[in-house]
């Protein structure tokens, strides 16, 4: 389970909008919780590294951008807990791509962007046998109040 907060995914969907028809990507900065889920605590956007032709249908993340990201969180004492990315005009299921390039733990933030409006956002983990992604739950605090 994510837990993250509603202005945290209006800038996932802000994100995917703007850059739109390319993909958008990210990092989502938290903490592992000990009872296995993750929260969200800072969205860090960064630029797609794709060559202009295959920013449509796949994000790459430069390791020297990754670095930086990882170093800034440490500063805040936060940890990458997952990365996001847009998917323009397709679903918001993660991609062959998508499942060659992830690892364990994360959660993977899909936004599908259509015709330049953010439309569905989900969440997903991949499976311990890498076989493939399974659906994650996100909780946005504003649903958590809700079911108080
Ligand atoms: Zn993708």
């Amino acid at each position: 389970m994510l837990n993250l907060l509603p202005n945290h995914i209006e800038a996932i969907q802000e994100h995917g909008e703007h850059d739109y028809p390319d993909e958008c990507c990210g990092l989502l900065l938290g903490e592992f919780l000990s009872n296995g889920n993750k929260s969200v605590s800072e969205i860090y956007p960064i630029s797609n590294a794709r060559e202009e032709q295959h920013k449509r249908n796949r994000f790459l993340i430069r390791p020297a951008e990754l670095l930086r990201a990882e170093r800034y969180a440490r500063e805040q004492d936060l940890e990458v807990v997952g990365f996001y990315h847009s998917h323009p005009d397709c679903e918001a299921r993660p991609s062959g791509y998508d499942l060659e390039h992830a690892w364990p733990t994360y959660s993977y933030i899909i936004v599908s962007v259509r015709e330049g409006y953010a439309a569905d956002l989900r969440s997903w983990e991949l499976q311990a046998d890498r076989s493939q992604f399974g659906h994650e739950e996100l909780v946005s605090a504003k649903e958590v109040e809700l079911c108080q």
